[in-house]
């Protein structure tokens, strides 16, 4: 039996609000629904000739931008339109997609590919991306059929003329791993553009957090920590000045004869990881970097995961099953902010 009821729920992180005292400074919530997901902004003491209305404008126009770029989801976003073309010629792109797509590239050689844009015809074979799902498992021939068209290193770019080129017909890049992260740095430079100095911007649990709360304190994150009986016990971290993105294996995926599919695909097997990690939390300067390294990461599992995020220096935060409940393990730059 296939259960195919996702469970949704799209924020991984809590924010724990400190009660306001004396010393409270006027803070906005600015929040809606963009890339599948909700996002939710926060600004503590903007300038005083900061226009909310307008700013909230440009932060839709904003992610609509992205999504009409970087979408699976939208059949005319300019990803989708690269990916339907069966052409292996180079392709002129807008210097936007060039460089996300590069960008994103480099995280895939960091990881020896556990990260991979071009995991796109396994991510739709198993059901997690815009294609109807099937109720079926796939067959090992379909998932062979899948691989012949994954491999970040046969995707060609040349940003300086942006030009993108396929590695074959069926070469189908996905950006979700990506985009979400990409839209919070993004915000962050329009935010930074009108002289915000202090704020939260999250989208689908991926976040940003420049200067203090409104307490004039540092922001407070709560990662989630899921126990076995479904409930969560909380690890706080006081932070400014840095990204957080969270991947796991518990929000988003399906159970077929009990046993558990994640729509993170490791792309060395083309199948969903199957380990004990089921989150990682990756704090890093860039949210882009800190969501893709936080889903390679997490296809790496408990060892090799952390193995790479302590040798490239990773402030990474693992949890791993273990008997009725989950197992922490960080890596030493983790260990260093949650003293900070
Ligand atoms: P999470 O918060 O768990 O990282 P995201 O939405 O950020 O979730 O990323 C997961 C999405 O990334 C999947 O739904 C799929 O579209 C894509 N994806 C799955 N496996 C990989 C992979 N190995 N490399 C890059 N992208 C992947
Ligand atoms: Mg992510």
């Amino acid at each position: 039996m296939t259960v195919r009821g996702r469970r949704l729920f799209y924020v991984p992180l809590l924010l724990l609000v400190a009660c306001g005292g004396d010393s409270q400074l006027p803070s906005y919530d600015l929040g809606g629904s963009a890339m599948g997901t909700t996002f939710n902004i926060t600004l503590v003491a903007p300038p005083a000739d900061t226009d909310l209305d307008l700013l909230k404008a440009s932060i839709y126009e904003k992610l609509e931008h992205i999504e009409n770029i970087a979408s699976t989801y939208r059949s005319e976003s300019e990803l989708s339109l690269f990916n339907s073309s069966a052409s292996t010629d180079w392709i002129t792109v807008t210097p936007e997609l060039c460089s996300m797509i590069s960008a994103a590239q480099e995280v895939s050689v960091a990881t020896q590919g556990a990260f991979d844009i071009t995991v796109g015809p396994l991510v739709n074979l198993w059901g997690f991306g815009p294609p109807q799902q099937d109720s079926e498992l796939p067959t090992n021939e379909e998932i062979h059929a899948a691989q012949a068209n994954v491999g970040y290193a046969a995707l060609q770019t040349d940003c300086d003329k942006s030009l993108m080129r396929k590695a074959t017909p069926g070469t189908y890049l996905d950006l979700s791993g990506w985009a979400k992260g990409y839209a919070v740095d993004e915000i962050a430079v329009l935010l930074n553009a009108k002289h915000l100095e202090n704020y939260l911007v999250e989208i689908g649990g991926e976040l940003r957090i420049r200067g203090h709360n409104a307490e004039q304190g540092k922001f407070s994150i709560a990662l989630e920590k899921p126990l076995q009986n479904n409930d969560m016990t909380y690890t706080v971290l006081a932070i400014s000045d840095v990204a957080v993105a969270t991947s796991g294996d518990y929000r988003n995926f399906f159970m077929h004869d009990g046993h558990r599919y994640s729509h993170t695909i490791d792309p060395r097997t083309g199948r969903p990881v199957d380990h004990d990690l089921t989150a990682v939390t990756v704090v890093s300067t860039s949210t882009a970097f800190a969501d893709a390294m936080a889903t390679a990461l997490l296809v790496l599992g408990p060892e090799d995961g952390h193995a790479l995020a302590e040798k490239l220096g990773i402030a990474g935060y693992f949890l791993v099953r273990s008997g009725n409940g989950v197992e922490e393990r960080s890596t030493s730059q983790f260990e260093d902010l949650r003293r900070m």
